[in-house]
């Protein structure tokens, strides 16, 4: 329990590194964010485990920073359904490709601006989907210094059925470093009503802001 917490203090701490090359950019103070750490009594169940294939043109410091928003997002979910991240097999034309497909796999891939998912010029990823799985495409060329785990946590949520809250944090539609940096109460929320959880054995982030998941009126 100790370590997992100590992994996950690590795992937003080297988020917000490599996002931030110059000290001093953030708006908020990465210290005061944690997450909650109920015990997880779905364990034993035996949750559900959804595999999500990565496109093998990310890198190794990009499938990393994926890694830590899908570790983020198994620590909320505390064992009810378990993430899994997978290499996409190496030649995955054709018929491959299929067969993940109908296996209800998700597929995280990496494409560029001309790709056809990127009509929308301002989105960073798009997410196409539905319960039988389906695609993240991630936009590399139009990171910069954008995080990509924090937009991996974001499109996360939508893998797994949470729409936008134009009130919310993470699940804001407009990319905004100082607003997704961890999930939140009411991204938790979204998930569990959409997967059929009890959002009062998840876990989700607490800190300065973030008020059970509602943005303060001030
Ligand atoms: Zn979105």
């Amino acid at each position: 329990m100790v370590s997992g917490l100590v992994l996950l203090a690590i795992a937003i701490a080297l988020s917000l590194m490599a996002a931030d090359a110059a000290p001093g950019n953030l708006g908020y103070e990465t210290s005061l964010y944690r997450y909650t750490d109920k015990p997880s009594s779905a364990a034993a169940a035996g949750g559900r485990t959804l595999t999500l294939y990565i496109d093998r043109d990310f890198d190794a410091a990009e499938r990393e920073r994926i890694g830590l928003a899908l570790q983020q997002w198994n620590h909320v979910l505390n064992g009810f359904v378990r993430l899994h991240p997978s290499l996409l097999p190496s030649d995955p034309a054709g018929r491959t490709l299929a067969q993940l497909r109908r296996s209800g796999a998700w597929i995280v891939a990496k494409v560029d601006s001309r790709h056809s998912a990127a009509r929308d010029r301002s989105a960073l990823a798009i997410t196409i989907g539905n319960r039988g799985g389906g695609f993240v495409y991630v936009i590399a060329d139009r990171f910069g210094t954008r995080d990509l785990t924090a937009v991996m946590l974001h499109e996360i949520g939508h893998v797994l059925g949470a729409g936008h809250d134009p009130r919310g944090h993470l699940m804001a539609p407009v990319y905004d470093r100082n607003n997704g940096h961890c999930i939140d109460r009411g991204a938790a929320a979204m998930v569990a009503s959409a997967q059929h959880l009890p959002l009062n054995q998840l876990n989700w982030c607490v800190g300065p802001g973030l008020d059970g998941g509602r943005v303060s009126s001030r």
